[in-house]
């Protein structure tokens, strides 16, 4: 009897061909999953399910690591076994039962499937049978058909699985099945999110930063790297581009009105971003924004800024309130980074009334300003930028 993991996947939508796409993704993102974990791993596709199998590994450990992984339901750790009868196979339940519950009191119900047809007992019987000798070892042990503490799940294969325990996985989509996309990752709360949310639904995710140097300092740039790192956990390594944004800031600073600073900045940003998205295969642009949390963030600033970008857009935290989006920042494990005190490179050049409903026309007049400085510091930032690969 070896001990292993059921992995049980939402089945939705993941019928004929997309099952295929579906299922290899996710072999995929557990295999890099378990890189990270102690142990040796094997994962098997046969027709329907996923196990993992492997030597020397810590059961909490890869539980937490594919906790981790988009497109997993369930995560049961089962034990597989050998066809010895059906007596051996009892004492093997009870056995395992027993190490992991002792004598302490609890309910249960059996549920079996016969993926082989060959095996004596039908799938009622086996339940029957097996559910007749977990109450002999169990003195403490009831049945209840309807609100089993323990659902004990076997199944007849080549060899035999059961488990009786199940922990909750992420849902979504394994990562690779739905495209690529460029994530605007700043150091604040809300971008690891939006990254962490469109990751789930299975999109691979790119990432670019602005910082601006000596304005912003070497801390905030690591701050970056380890949310990129933190949000990876769940997406897959990302590669992170840091850009150099203090001559585009400053030429901003210098030559357009001081209340449209925060808007003609993120507009710039918007445009590098989309460059390198292109450079990246990305098919959108990802960022975290919600209506209203600040002045650039109002229906006109978002429709401004929105105007400069040739890609689709998505914000999908643009219906949240702040604290839903921090009870899942904290959950996910990046609100601890987020909150570290240091310096953005927008708070640095911020008016203190920005406009908060700009209109496009006179924004790209502003704009008109920068002429003939704008090409070529873009095309400086974009040469200098550094590309760190985080996992
Ligand atoms: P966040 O908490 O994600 O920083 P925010 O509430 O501070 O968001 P803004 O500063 O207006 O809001 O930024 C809105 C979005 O623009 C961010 O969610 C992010 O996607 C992008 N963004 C802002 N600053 C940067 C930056 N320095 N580098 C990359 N993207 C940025
Ligand atoms: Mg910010």
């Amino acid at each position: 009897m070896e001990k292993a993991f059921l992995v049980k996947y939402g089945e939705i939508g993941v019928k004929g061909k997309n099952r295929h796409i579906f299922e290899e993704a996710l072999v995929r993102q557990i295999e890099h999953a378990l890189k990270y974990v102690d142990g040796t791993f094997k994962v098997t596709r046969p027709q329907g399910r996923i196990f993992v199998e492997g030597e020397g590994f810590d059961e909490d450990e890869v539980i937490e690591a594919l906790q981790k992984v988009f497109g997993i339901v369930w995560i049961c750790p089962c034990y597989m076994t050998e066809d010895n009868g059906f007596d051996d196979l009892a004492r093997e339940v009870c056995a395992a039962m027993a190490k992991k519950l002792g004598d302490k009191p609890f309910t249960f119900k059996c549920e079996s499937r016969r993926a082989r047809k060959n095996y004596p007992l039908d799938s009622m019987e086996l339940s029957r049978e097996l559910g007749g000798k977990i109450v002999e070892a169990f003195p403490n042990a009831t049945v209840d058909v309807h609100h089993p503490q323990y659902l004990v799940e076997t199944e007849i294969r080549e060899r035999i699985n059961f488990h009786w325990e199940a922990y909750k996985g992420q849902g979504g989509m394994p990562v690779g099945t739905s495209g690529r996309a460029m994530l605007l990752l700043s150091g604040g709360i809300d971008s690891p999110v939006a990254g962490y949310m469109i990751a789930k639904r299975g999109v691979c995710l790119d990432a670019t930063y602005f910082h601006a140097p000596p304005y912003t300092s070497e801390r905030a740039k690591q701050k970056v790297v380890d949310l990129a790192k933190q949000v990876a956990k769940y997406s897959g390594p990302i590669n992170l581009h840091v850009v150099n944004f203090t001559d585009v800031q400053l030429a901003i600073y210098e030559k357009c009105p001081h209340d449209e600073l925060t808007i003609i900045m993120r507009r710039y940003m918007m445009k590098i971003a989309e460059h390198f998205a292109k450079e990246d295969g990305d098919l959108g642009l990802i960022t975290g924004e919600s209506i209203g949390q600040v002045a650039s963030q109002t229906m006109e600033s978002l429709f401004v800024t929105n105007s400069v970008c040739e890609m689709p857009v998505f914000r999908p935290l643009i219906g949240f309130d702040k604290q839903e989006i921090i009870a899942i920042s904290e959950k996910i494990g990046t609100y601890e980074t987020s909150i570290l005190p240091y310096e953005d490179c927008c708070t640095i050049f911020v008016a203190k009334h920005p406009v908060t409903k700009p209109r496009l026309g006179p924004i790209m007049r502003s704009e008109r300003k920068l002429e003939e400085v704008i090409d070529d510091l873009m095309k400086e930032a974009i040469e200098n930028t550094e590309t760190i690969l985080c996992k």
